[in-house]
């Protein structure tokens, strides 16, 4: 009697754990602690998380796309001031707001990105469009615009994006940026040594009823960001990427993003190393620490598996069930 016991004890309690995932999102990556948070913007924040999951699941009951639930859960963070994306978005250099978005849909390998818009109110709606509308994968600036326009999606006063918070931390660390250009002994340092140490950028991952994966990343980019630089986030492959068998989307210092083009080369570790999700975005986090550079990314794989390693304090991240169970978390 106890020998069978055990084993039936053991697969029940495997199927317990087994979740599986149809939605994963974040909110960006930085020195996210819980001294630096108050209770207040804590609990706003994971309210958003907790909408955008909320909606983007909705999506996926109703027998929406992936797609549609991607774009959803990230129009819900783009609209909100508290991440760096759509309104919230950062400011560059000259005191202006270039947002990059992209989105890739894993059984088609279809994608579609924008890059230094300024006027479009939801760039991943425009990402959406570049893949579905055209025959483009990627489009910058005033082209990207108009296209935005002709495809009837709201376009508003570059003003819309303005918010007392990201001016403030531009206005900060550009003292910071002239402090340390009279400190002879830390001239070698680049710029993005200034970096305001959080990460805004929103992304989210879906797997559908037809067990399609769709990933999608939208970001303001990088505060005090100059001559027209562009991030990961736009770029399929480095902040994005989806496969048949996984999505990703990553939040971090750009740069190291695109070197190690982080979120293809978590997906080919589990294409040819036969990596599960877990190890597999590990190593792609793990890669960029090794280089110096710092962030986090999100995955989801067919089978419903999730994984959200970072490198930072703290990343905004979230995921929801089949059974439409959602799990929110900030800190490590
Ligand atoms: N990855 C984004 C960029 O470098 C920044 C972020 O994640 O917040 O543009």
């Amino acid at each position: 009697m106890k020998k069978l016991l055990l084993p039936f004890l053991l697969i029940s309690a495997m199927t317990m754990a087994q979740k599986k995932y149809v939605m994963v999102i974040h909110g960006g990556a930085g020195t996210i602690t819980k001294a630096n948070l108050t209770p207040e913007k804590e609990k706003e924040y994971r309210d958003k998380l907790i909408e955008a999951l909320q909606k983007g699941y909705s999506e996926l009951k109703n027998g929406k796309s992936s797609l549609d639930a991607v774009t959803t859960a990230i129009m819900v963070m783009e609209d909100s001031p508290l991440f760096n994306a759509g309104k919230g978005a950062v400011f560059t250099n000259e005191g202006k707001n270039e947002l990059d978005a992209s989105v890739m849909t894993g059984n088609n390998l279809k994608a579609g990105a924008v890059a230094g818009v300024t006027t479009i109110k939801n760039p991943i709606l425009a990402a959406k469009a570049v893949m579905e509308k055209s025959e483009h994968v990627m489009m910058a600036g005033k082209g990207a615009e108009d296209f935005a326009k002709l495809q009837g999606l709201e376009i508003v006063d570059p003003n819309y994006f303005w918010t007392e918070k990201t001016w403030n931390s531009l206005q900060k660390m550009k003292a910071k940026e002239s402090e340390k250009k009279t400190s002879a002994t830390q001239q070698k340092q680049p710029d993005y040594f200034l970096i305001d140490q959080k990460f805004g950028t929103v992304g989210a991952v879906a797997l559908d009823k037809n067990g399609v994966i769709t990933a999608g990343t939208s970001t303001g980019g990088m505060t005090n960001k100059k001559y027209n630089r562009i991030g990961d986030s736009p770029i399929i492959g480095a902040g994005t990427y989806a496969n048949e068998q996984v999505g990703l989307s990553g939040t971090g210092w750009g740069e190291f993003f695109i070197r190690t083009v982080a979120s293809k080369t978590a997906a080919d570790r589990m294409k040819f190393l036969k990596e599960n999700v877990k190890n597999a975005s590990q190593a792609s986090i793990d890669e960029i620490g090794r280089l110096g550079g710092n962030g986090g990314i999100i995955a989801l794989d067919k089978d419903g598996n999730i994984a959200m390693p970072f490198n930072t304090e703290g990343m905004y991240r979230g995921a929801v069930t089949d059974k439409g169970e959602i799990e929110v978390l900030i800190y490590k």
